[in-house]
């Protein structure tokens, strides 16, 4: 969840189409000088129409500003070249954060065009910088000197990760090669576009029609609601729909008691791009692994999980699977161990053999029920929104000092909304952060973290700006918005992206803040989430809304010992796809396997029991073969061991441990301007370790 958009769309190295005719819009809010309050963006003056010429100016003025920095007579120097670099395309940086907070927060038909637009110009824009020989060739003369310029570690980092952006871009090879290498970029382009496509109608045409309420179980009402809405979308006369999306097939598998019914869900599920139609994905995702291995070995690369990991904080393949195989072994043990008392509860039912994939999510339902007794609706009025921001708030109280003033009369993009300045314990301002609680359909999904402006000292004091946006149920007539605490969770979550943006204290924007390597940005994210649950913290935020009575102990030993419940299934499956991720990026040689044979033989391998099947088999594993993480799903549970060995820390301590807060700033100020590993060993004072994290999810015994 939530990396910033910034980061993904442009990268150090913005960069550059030829723009014929520019348009300077008369007085475009988004270019002026913004004599906002704090200088926020002046979200009352922008309108759709602003954006497209914004873009196109600020990318022409980028390019001009590239041009001067390769024209520049003297010889290249840090200042002249790299500090130049990472002062260029300022202009575009701001549209860009603006834009793409607002079209993922509050979108509407025109912005979706103008971002459909745009990713195609801003990519070529991309290309063209990063593979500009002159520019690179000067960049490269400071790079070759960089161990006689006196630098500081923070300007050492920034050459190496600019010199690096050009290298990964393939700016070192021939032309036959860099040839070859827009050739394959241009493929997997378009492979990973039909990937996508093909998944989505492939759930899309799958239904599962239900006619006898016997069926449903003991489904819940606002379930089957939805079901027989679905029905009536699909012009059924009666009866219930249900659909591969998670929220309908998961309740499915929960409650109906027809075996039957819910092998043909799980297997259309299970079987997605595997059905040998015209919409199959084996082809396409064997082949996208092919060119992945040949691009990797054109860059000089073993594998493309070489290529990858080399620019994360795990490294390499070796340490990727050393670290899995720790975690494999006691998941995996524990998995059948709850696949033993699940089969039990089959046999129990009268129902003879193996306990098979479509089983699985059937019997923990009821082992949950009958052990833990937990019913969320009980939960729902102790977690009243605002109560639950303000418990976040004085986590950082008192970690940290910090103070959290709302300020009514900004400029906002929708009136849900809120703003509050950060201040120091002595009132010095640190940002602004804006908090956008409720689901609307402008906003997209889930929730996430962006920069409206990063934190630098290049060119003076230039404070943060951040946005974190939700997605929980808007207050219902005079009611409060209740929302779970899994929810309570995700407000830390996105509160801890915001806070390494906020207090990230280094000189250059590309290295502050959340700018740092995919498996390090979710730590200081997951670690928030851990307080929450602490019974100390949450008598201090879970109140009941109407009574202001505190949550019960009894409530909370519950959702204590409900934590651990199944988590030996949730973590092999989704280790069985970390390992599926590494075995296909791995391939030595461009050759194009066989894609079930080859799943199988590595399920095979790492020994996977039969009941379970990898969170994502090959042929629906978008997050790989159509998004940003190949080589790179093992990054969750990557980041979870050091979010739960850092919050060990406190407990060893205390939950609020004024100098293990101090340490842990201390890091969090850094941003990217130092290795991931190092900052963390210097928080901890040594490597991290898995135990806690084992500890958490109950993997260190054997039994459910
Ligand atoms: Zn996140």
């Amino acid at each position: 969840m939530s990396l910033s958009t910034k980061r993904m769309l442009v990268p150090i190295l913005t960069i550059a189409v030829s723009v014929t005719h520019l348009q300077q819009p008369a007085g475009d809010p988004l270019l002026a000088e913004w004599d906002t309050p704090y200088g926020v963006p002046p979200f009352d003056q922008i309108e759709n129409e602003h954006y497209l010429p914004a873009f196109r100016t600020s990318m022409a003025e980028h390019q001009v500003e590239i041009q001067a920095i390769v024209e520049d007579p003297e010889p290249a120097t840090f200042a002249n070249t790299i500090e130049a670099l990472e002062r260029s395309g300022k202009a575009l940086t701001r549209v860009s954060n603006v834009f793409f907070a607002v079209e993922g927060a509050h979108s509407n038909d025109t912005l979706r065009d103008i971002a459909r637009t745009v990713a195609p110009e801003l990519a070529a824009h991309n290309d063209d910088i990063a593979l500009n020989r002159p520019l690179y060739d000067r960049v490269k003369a400071v790079y070759d000197q960089r161990e006689e310029l006196g630098l500081t570690p923070e300007q050492h980092k920034l050459l190496e990760e600019t010199h690096k952006a050009f290298v990964r871009s393939g700016i070192n090879l021939d032309e036959a090669a860099q040839a070859r290498l827009r050739e394959i970029n241009g493929e997997l382009a378009e492979l990973s576009q039909r990937f996508g496509q093909n998944l989505l109608q492939e759930t899309n045409d799958f239904e599962l029609h239900v006619t006898d309420t016997a069926d449903l179980g003991n489904l819940p009402a606002n379930l089957v609601a939805a079901a027989q809405e679905e029905a009536a979308r699909r012009g059924r006369e009666g009866g219930w729909s249900f659909t591969l999306q998670r929220p309908s097939i998961n309740p499915f598998l929960q409650y109906s008691p027809n075996r039957e019914l819910r092998r043909q869900m799980f297997m259309g599920y299970a079987m997605r791009g595997d059905n040998d139609n015209e919409v199959d994905n084996k082809t396409i995702l064997s082949r996208m692994a092919a060119l992945r291995a040949e691009r990797a070995l054109l860059m000089g690369y073993e594998t493309h999980a070489h290529f990858v990991l080399s620019d994360n904080m795990a490294e390499t393949p070796a340490r990727v699977y050393e670290f899995l195989d720790q975690i494999w072994v006691p998941a995996l043990r524990v998995s059948q161990a709850e696949r033993d008392a699940l089969q039990q509860m089959m046999h129990d039912d009268g129902i003879t053999g193996q306990l098979e994939g479509w089983d699985w999510r059937y019997y923990a339902e009821k082992v949950r029920k009958a052990r833990y007794d937990l019913d969320e609706q009980e939960l729902l009025p102790y977690f009243e929104v605002t109560a639950v921001r303000d418990g976040v708030f004085r986590v950082a109280n008192r970690l940290f000092g910090l103070t959290f003033t709302e300020v009514t009369d900004l400029p906002r993009w929708h009136p849900d909304q809120e703003v509050f300045e950060v201040k120091e314990a002595d009132g010095t301002h640190i940002g602004i952060m804006y908090m956008d609680f409720f689901t609307r359909e402008s906003k997209q999904g889930g929730a996430w973290m962006n920069d409206l402006r990063a934190q630098s000292r290049l060119d003076g004091d230039v404070r943060p700006v951040v946005t974190t946006n939700f997605n929980f149920p808007p207050p219902a007539g005079d009611g409060p918005s209740l929302i779970s605490f899994d929810d309570a969770q995700t407000l830390a979550h996105e509160f801890g992206h915001a806070l390494h943006g906020l207090l990230s204290n280094v000189t250059y924007e590309s290295l502050s803040g959340t700018n740092v390597p995919r498996d390090f940005v979710e730590f200081p994210s997951q670690i928030m989430e851990n307080w929450m649950g602490e019974p100390e913290v949450m008598r201090t935020y879970a109140k009941h809304y109407q009574t202001g009575e505190v949550i019960p102990d009894e409530l909370i030993e519950k959702l204590k010992a409900a934590g651990t419940f199944n988590q030996g299934f949730a973590t092999v499956e989704y280790m069985a796809a970390s390992y599926l991720d590494m075995a296909w990026h791995t391939l030595q040689e461009p050759v194009v396997p066989a894609p079930r044979e080859f799943e199988d033989a590595e399920m095979e391998r790492i020994g996977l029991i039969d009941a379970i099947i990898p969170r994502y088999r090959s042929t629906y594993f978008a997050h790989i073969f159509s998004g940003g993480y190949s080589a790179g799903y093992y990054s969750y549970i990557w980041a979870e061991v050091l979010d739960s060995d850092a919050f060990q820390a406190f407990k060893e301590t205390s939950l609020f441990d004024q100098e293990t807060a101090r340490k842990y700033r201390e890091l969090l100020s850094q941003g990217g301007s130092r290795p991931g590993m190092e900052l963390y060993e210097e928080f901890r004072g040594r490597p991290p370790t898995i135990q806690p994290l084992l500890e958490k999810r109950g993997l260190t015994g054997v039994g459910m």
